[in-house]
Protein backbone atom coordinates (compact mmCIF):
# COMPACT_ATOMS: atom_id res chain seq x y z
CA UNK A 1 0.00 0.00 0.00
CA UNK A 2 1.12 3.40 -0.97
CA UNK A 3 0.00 6.34 1.28
CA UNK A 4 2.54 9.22 1.62
CA UNK A 5 2.06 11.39 4.79
CA UNK A 6 3.50 14.48 4.58
CA UNK A 7 4.01 15.81 8.13
CA UNK A 8 3.73 19.31 9.18
CA UNK A 9 6.30 20.61 11.58
CA UNK A 10 6.79 24.17 13.71
CA UNK A 11 9.60 26.70 13.54
CA UNK A 12 11.02 24.09 16.48
CA UNK A 13 10.69 21.65 14.04
CA UNK A 14 8.57 19.54 16.37
CA UNK A 15 5.84 18.04 14.49
CA UNK A 16 2.30 19.31 15.00
CA UNK A 17 0.75 17.54 12.00
CA UNK A 18 0.28 15.30 9.12
CA UNK A 19 -1.52 15.15 6.41
CA UNK A 20 -2.67 12.07 3.59
CA UNK A 21 -4.21 11.36 1.06
CA UNK A 22 -7.38 9.13 1.65
CA UNK A 23 -7.99 6.10 -0.96
CA UNK A 24 -11.26 8.30 -1.63
CA UNK A 25 -8.92 11.02 -3.11
CA UNK A 26 -9.91 13.31 -0.23
CA UNK A 27 -7.17 15.12 1.46
CA UNK A 28 -6.91 14.23 5.15
CA UNK A 29 -5.52 15.79 8.41
CA UNK A 30 -4.37 15.05 11.77
CA UNK A 31 -2.92 17.00 14.72
CA UNK A 32 -0.92 16.06 17.57
CA UNK A 33 -1.16 11.98 16.37
CA UNK A 34 -5.20 12.09 17.24
CA UNK A 35 -7.10 9.65 14.60
CA UNK A 36 -9.38 11.04 12.83
CA UNK A 37 -11.47 9.92 9.94
CA UNK A 38 -12.48 11.28 6.61
CA UNK A 39 -14.69 13.79 5.90
CA UNK A 40 -15.90 12.38 2.60
CA UNK A 41 -15.76 8.62 3.01
CA UNK A 42 -15.82 8.37 6.82
CA UNK A 43 -12.71 6.10 6.60
CA UNK A 44 -11.30 5.88 9.84
CA UNK A 45 -7.34 6.53 10.51
CA UNK A 46 -4.99 6.62 13.30
CA UNK A 47 -2.74 9.54 14.16
CA UNK A 48 -0.03 8.45 11.18
CA UNK A 49 -1.88 7.87 8.46
CA UNK A 50 -2.64 4.55 8.72
CA UNK A 51 -6.07 3.52 8.10
CA UNK A 52 -7.96 1.46 11.29
CA UNK A 53 -10.09 -1.22 10.43
CA UNK A 54 -13.63 -0.74 12.50
CA UNK A 55 -14.70 -3.24 14.81
CA UNK A 56 -11.70 -5.46 13.69
CA UNK A 57 -8.60 -6.20 15.59
CA UNK A 58 -5.38 -5.66 14.53
CA UNK A 59 -2.93 -8.52 14.28
CA UNK A 60 0.54 -7.71 14.60
CA UNK A 61 2.92 -9.56 12.32
ZN1 LIG B 1 -11.98 9.20 2.29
Amino acid sequence: MVNQVNVEIDDNDRIIGRNWRCPCGARVESYMANDVDCDRCGRLFNGYGQELAAQELWEEN
